[in-house]
């Protein structure tokens, strides 16, 4: 497996040793706004001659707090550039915004984040921009594509079955095509378990809101790549004001530096959850890249150094048996997300996809009525078990 990222990077990749104010941490910077000293400044800084970093003359198109964040999560994502959003789904309709125009296609994945397919289908469809949406397989993209293709989204791993799409087969079928991009969003992997731009993918998104900031407390997303690609959505970034806000970014960047220490350990919890509910009576089906009975489980152990601190799992009894089980541990908390240092679960036909039917949840989504979505925290493994096991024994009763 290739080592990603470690603590020593989580803590130092991308800050300089000296700060403002000689404080350890990047002090937070609240302003909305900079003065100038005199019109010659003003001068020089529409030049391009001033120190202060070019974008910062007003709040929304930069910030000192928010510019330092961007640094340390391009070095830990190994890209030129990164720029922050005030969410994850800032991020990933910004940048497939700035890629896209009139007449273009993209190209999506069938399990995808429900609010990205959403944003695909209606909103870029409505400004005359066409999609195709592939089974989850990097072989499906070569026969989708089209001249007009200008960009192949996908997730690593997907929620809430952990599917993982070949990287190198992805980047393999946008080689060659003239201006094709690919986009993943890796919020669930993290650059600790996998770095899609190692593998040649142009633009890695991540809701920040999940692991990079790890505490329920923020939302906030991530675009990474290249200087010239994450320039086009800083661009649009100052034109739609989707910016994030300093306080929001020095969350994210204090989360930063446990997130090798938090997401190791997650990785390890949940390994050890999955492997216990495989073995569990009233479980039906476990999904878990980090199991070899997970269809990508070959491809992940390639691609990613850990799986990830989600475990998905059906329990027997439809509807009202995973209902049992979420209404019954007595650690994690009932809420969707996940990445975060507590435990939580949810049942996803309730939360996120009650509206439709049992069949069009199972024949259009995937989504079985028992699955249950457990996102570990940094809870001690033993006591998630035991809390998972009393509340599956009573299920069974
Ligand atoms: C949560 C999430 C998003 C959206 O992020 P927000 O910060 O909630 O806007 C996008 N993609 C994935 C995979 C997510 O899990």
């Amino acid at each position: 497996m290739k080592r990603n990222i470690t603590s020593t990077d989580a803590v130092h990749a991308g800050d300089p040793k000296k700060h403002a104010f000689d404080a350890v941490p990047q002090p937070a910077v609240f302003t909305s706004t900079y003065t100038f000293e005199d019109s010659a400044e003003i001068v020089a800084h529409t030049e391009g001659t001033h120190p202060r970093a070019d974008r910062e003359e007003y709040g929304r198109y930069g910030n000192p707090t928010c510019r330092a964040v961007e640094e340390r999560i391009a070095a830990l994502e190994g890209t030129e550039d990164a720029v922050l959003f005030s969410s994850g789904m800032a991020a990933v309709t910004t940048a497939i915004f700035a890629l896209t125009k009139r007449g273009d296609h993209v190209v999506l994945f069938s399990e995808c984040y429900r609010m990205t397919r959403e944003f695909v289908e209606h909103t870029l469809g409505k400004f005359g921009v066409t999609s195709s949406l592939v089974p989850m397989d990097a072989n499906a993209v070569t026969g989708a594509l089209t001249n007009e293709t200008k960009l192949v989204i996908g997730e690593m791993p997907t929620n809430p079955h952990l599917r993982c799409v070949d990287l190198e087969r992805l980047v393999a079928s946008c080689k060659g095509r003239r201006g094709l991009k690919s986009m993943v969003d890796a919020t669930f992997a993290t650059p600790v378990n996998c770095r899609p731009a190692s593998f040649g993918v142009d633009l890695v998104v991540h809701s920040a809101t999940k692991y990079l900031a790890g505490h329920h407390d923020v939302l906030g997303g991530v675009v990474c790549g290249t200087r010239a690609l994450v320039s086009l959505a800083r661009d649009l970034r100052g034109v739609l004001g989707n910016v994030c806000d300093p306080h929001a970014a020095f969350l994210i960047g204090r989360g930063l530096k446990t997130l090798a220490l938090r997401v190791e350990k997650q990785n390890a919890t949940a390994l050890a959850v999955a492997q216990f509910l495989e073995k569990h009576a009233a479980i039906e089906r476990v999904f878990y890249p980090g199991l070899p009975s997970h269809p990508d489980h070959a491809l992940a152990r390639a691609q990613m150094s850990g799986f990830g601190g989600v475990v998905s799992f059906v329990v027997r009894g439809g509807m009202d048996g995973a209902r049992r089980v979420v209404d019954r541990v007595a650690i994690p908390r009932i809420a969707p997300s996940f990445g975060g240092v507590d435990a939580l679960i949810e049942q996803p036909a309730v939360m996120s996809f009650y509206e439709m039917t049992p069949e069009e949840r199972r024949d259009k989504v995937g989504i079985d009525d028992g699955l249950v979505r457990f996102a570990v925290g940094i809870e001690e493994p033993d006591d998630l078990i035991a809390d998972l096991a009393q509340a599956l024994g009573e299920s069974q009763r």
